[in-house]
C-alpha cells in the first residue's frame, strides 16, 4: 500500500496540528493511501510523551545540556524511522517554527523521499522564515512546491497513476516534471524593481478601503514584507486570553504590544528588504515612536492613504467576509450570500468587530479621532500621498507602484 508522512512543523503546537489537515486526510483515504501521522503522532502510538521534543530541546539546548540534547534527538530519529518508509511526504513547515533544534534531523532522516511543500498562501513560509529549513525543502532534488493545501490534493489526483506506483513512481513523475520545467519550484516576484529596496511603506486608510488587499498585492507581486496588525495580533490570541474580545468590540490593540511588533519586524529586515504596514500607526503617539526606529534605521518612511468615504466604508465592512485560510478578504453581497472561498474553498467569515453596530461606531470613532490626526501628523512631516480609492483594486495598485518608483 501506498504511505504517505505528512507533517507540520514538528516544533508546533500539537493541537494546531497540520493546517487543513483534515482534509488532506479525507483525500488520501478516499484514494486508498496509508497516512503515517506526523512525529507527535508517531510519538503518542509509540506510548512516547510529545513534549520530549520542540520547547523540551530547546529548552535543553539553551541550558548547555547537550548529553541530554543528543538523547532525545536519538529518539526523534528512532521515530522519523517509519516516516523514512514513507512512499512521499505532505510538509507545511509554519514559518515561525521551523529551522529549530529538530528540523535539520527531519532533513537528514527525509533524503531522497518526494516531498510535497506546502509554503501557503503569500510565500510566508519562505518570506517570514529566518532559517535555511524551508528553502533545503524547497531546493530538495524530490520536492514539488505549492501553494496550499488544495492544490497539492489536486495534484495528486492528477497524478494518481504515479502515486499508485509508490515511491519510484513519484520520484520519476517528479524528476519528470522539473526536466520539463527547472523553474517549477520558483515563485519569482513579476512586479518586483531595485526602486523597491528598502523601503517602508505604512497603507492607512478608513476600514474597508482595501488597506491590507493592497498590502498582500505588494507582497505577492513585488516582495515586499507584509505587517497587517490584525493577522500579527490574530497569531498572538493564544498568548494573550483577552486580545480576541477585546479586538472583537472594536478596541484598539494595546500600544506597546503593536510598537513592540512593529520594531520587532523593523530590526529583523536586511536593509534591502521592502515593507509595507498595512493599517500601521492608528495613534499619534504610536507614529511618534516608528518615526523614531525609522529614524535611527536610517529608514525613510513613506504613508499611502486611500481616501473613501464613510458611506462605503461602511457598505464594504458590512459585505466583507475574510478567508482564515489564504488570508484575504472579499466584498460583495454575494459573499455574504455564499461565504465560501472562491481561492481555497474554506468556509468564510466575517471579522467580529465588523458584526455588531456598537464595536463598528467604535471603529470609525478612532478613526476620526486617533488614526485622522496620526495622518495630519505624517502631513506636516511631508510624508503621505493621497490616492482616491473610489477606484478598482487595479488601479489604485497601479498608482501605488508609480508612487514607489517615483
Ligand atoms: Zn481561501
Amino acid at each position: 500500500m501506498v504511505t504517505c508522512y505528512r507533517s507540520g512543523p514538528i516544533e508546533r503546537d500539537p493541537a494546531s496540528a497540520f493546517h487543513g489537515k483534515n482534509q488532506i486526510d479525507d483525500v488520501l483515504r478516499e484514494l486508498d493511501i496509508k497516512i503515517i501521522g506526523d512525529t507527535f503522532e508517531i510519538l503518542e502510538s509509540r506510548g512516547e510523551p510529545q513534549e520530549i521534543y520542540g520547547p523540551k530541546m530547546k529548552k535543553l539546548r539553551d541550558q548547555g545540556r547537550f548529553y541530554d540534547y543528543s538523547k532525545a534527538e536519538s529518539l526523534l530519529v528512532q521515530s522519523l524511522k517509519s516516516a523514512r518508509e514513507a512512499d512521499f511526504v505532505i510538509s507545511r513547515p509554519a514559518p515561525e517554527a521551523s529551522g529549530g533544534t529538530t528540523s535539520e534531523t527531519v532533513m537528514t532522516c527525509m533524503r531522497g523521499v518526494p516531498k510535497l511543500v506546502i509554503i501557503g498562501p503569500h510565500g510566508e513560509g519562505i518570506s517570514d522564515n529566518d532559517s535555511t529549513f524551508m528553502i533545503r525543502m524547497l531546493t530538495d532534488y524530490y520536492s514539488l512546491v505549492f501553494n496550499s493545501e488544495k492544490d497539492v490534493i489536486g495534484f495528486i489526483k492528477k497524478h494518481i497513476q504515479a502515486f499508485r506506483r509508490g515511491r519510484d513512481g513519484i520520484r520519476q513523475l517528479f524528476i519528470h516534471i522539473k526536466t520539463a520545467n527547472p523553474y517549477v519550484n520558483d515563485r519569482r516576484k513579476p512586479l518586483w524593481d531595485d526602486r523597491f529596496e528598502g523601503k517602508t511603506i505604512i497603507i492607512q486608510g478608513r476600514p474597508g478601503a482595501g488597506k491590507d488587499t493592497q498590502g498582500r498585492l505588494l507582497q505577492d507581486l513585488c516582495g515586499f514584507k507584509f505587517f497587517g496588525s490584525g493577522h500579527e495580533l490574530r497569531r498572538l490570541y493564544s498568548k494573550f486570553p483577552n486580545l480576541s474580545e477585546s479586538l472583537g468590540n472594536g478596541e484598539l490593540a494595546p500600544e506597546w504590544l503593536i510598537n513592540c511588533l512593529i520594531s520587532n519586524s523593523l530590526i529583523k529586515l536586511e536593509r534591502f528588504e521592502p515593507i509595507v504596514f498595512a493599517g500601521a500607526s492608528k495613534m499619534p503617539s504610536e507614529a511618534e515612536t516608528l518615526i523614531r526606529i525609522l529614524n535611527d534605521l536610517k529608514r525613510k518612511l513613506e504613508v499611502i492613504v486611500i481616501d473613501i468615504d464613510e458611506d462605503l466604508a461602511k457598505e464594504r465592512i458590512t459585505f466583507r467576509r475574510n478567508c482564515y485560510s489564504c488570508e484575504i478578504s472579499f466584498c460583495g453581497r454575494e459573499f455574504v450570500e455564499n461565504p465560501t472561498c472562491p481561492q481555497c474553498g474554506e468556509p468564510l467569515a466575517a471579522r467580529d468587530e465588523n458584526m455588531s453596530e456598537e464595536s463598528v461606531k467604535k471603529i470609525f470613532g478612532w478613526y476620526r479621532t486617533e488614526v485622522e490626526e496620526t495622518i495630519r501628523y505624517f502631513e506636516n512631516l511631508r510624508l503621505v500621498t493621497h490616492i482616491d480609492g473610489h477606484d478598482s483594486k487595479e488601479n489604485i495598485f497601479n498608482k501605488i507602484l508609480e508612487i514607489l518608483k517615483a
